[in-house]
């Protein structure tokens, strides 16, 4: 359909297709939200979720009174601490993930988020925290939305898997949104990568969730001003794609559907492995491998075990022992949970 209206290839303007970026925010802070009533979403397009994140860290770099520190996750996504270093913030972790329930560690992380200095910018995975598909629940980010502003902490969500975990993209966002309920600013980066499968695209946002509408028309100018000498503008193709889809609503239905069948294929496939494995006679609690959500499933193996399935098995995973729940199918997981038992036994 986009090839079909036969449209030009003129630059887009720095912030990038206007229609994308609106279609954006609605998806990520809910058609009803007061920030894009009050028009206080300062957003732009973005070179997919990672583009957003280095303008959100170059902007902080550049902006933020308080502390130049980041705190992130321990473990977060590979790649944010590289970002958020190369963009002149100091990277901090924050504690995340409980090796020994292989599940979250709440309490160390709220001690470390209320031991950080006030003021303190803090990267959140709003939905599928990667490496672990272990999420809060809604409960946990209700607290976490009190602690961060009892401590006037700066939150940055960082959204790459909108739709992944729940297999609705509502739900998936409640962290986001809940935060803007209660009167949060923050930033918030976001991907269409996964849920649209629009990976070399390169389709993403970013946005600041202003005080003002007043605000908002500063933010804006200056998130041009920084735009500009980093890549001018955005290429319009993915986010055409994507502004389409958004906002023709027979389309949206036909995603939103597709969004949910890749999610729930996820979840069986994460069932299908334990079942394996549990049939195999494996002595171990694979529980968590069920109760993660979203793309990846950290199993608790050790690197030495990994290395092991490489070379034994030609199964090929990262050292930290996260295994990518969507290359599992209903042909491999006999294989591949075999293969689990064989290095876990
Ligand atoms: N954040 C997280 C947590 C991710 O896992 C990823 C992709 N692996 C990204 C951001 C960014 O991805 P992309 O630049 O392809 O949108």
């Amino acid at each position: 359909m986009v090839i079909e209206s036969n449209l030009d290839k003129e630059y887009a303007g720095i912030t990038g297709v206007p229609a994308f970026a609106k279609a954006a925010a609605v998806l990520a802070y809910g058609s009803g939200c007061d920030a894009i009533a009050d028009d206080r979403i300062a957003i732009t397009q973005s070179i997919s979720g990672t583009g957003a994140l280095r303008i959100g860290g170059e902007f902080l770099a550049r902006f933020y009174p308080s502390s130049k520190k980041i705190f992130i996750p321990t473990p977060s996504w590979a790649n944010h601490n590289a970002v958020f270093k190369d963009s002149g913030l100091e990277v901090v972790k924050y504690r995340y993930y409980d090796k020994n329930t292989i599940g979250l560690d709440f309490d160390g992380m709220v001690e470390d988020l209320k031991a950080a200095p006030a003021g303190s910018i803090v990267l959140l995975h709003a939905c599928a925290h990667n490496p672990t598909g272990i999420d809060p629940s809604r409960e946990q980010w209700k607290q976490l939305s009190e602690v961060v502003k009892e401590k006037k902490h700066y939150p940055f969500f960082d959204m790459a898997y909108q739709g992944f975990a729940s297999g609705d993209t509502e739900g998936d966002a409640f962290p986001v949104r809940h935060f803007q309920s209660q009167g949060h600013q923050f930033c918030l980066a976001q991907s269409f990568a996964k849920n649209m499968g629009l990976y070399g695209e390169r389709v993403g946002a970013f946005s600041i969730c202003c005080e003002s509408a007043e605000e908002k028309k500063r933010v804006d100018s200056q998130i041009k001003i920084l735009v500009r000498p980093l890549y001018s503008n955005p290429p319009v193709h993915g986010a055409r794609i994507a502004s389409k889809i958004l906002t023709d609503p027979d389309l949206k239905q036909q995603w939103l559907k597709e969004v949910k069948g890749m999610a729930e294929r996820i979840i069986s496939m994460r069932a299908l492995l334990k079942e394996n494995l549990e049939a195999l006679g494996s002595k171990h609690d694979w529980n968590h491998i069920t109760s993660q959500i979203g793309m990846f499933a950290y199993t608790g193996l050790k690197p030495e075990q990994m290395d092991q399935l490489a070379r034994e098995h030609s199964v090929y995973a990262t050292k930290d022992g996260r295994i990518s729940v969507a290359g599992i199918t209903t042909g491999n997981v006999k294989r591949l949970a075999k293969a689990i038992h064989e290095v876990t036994s």
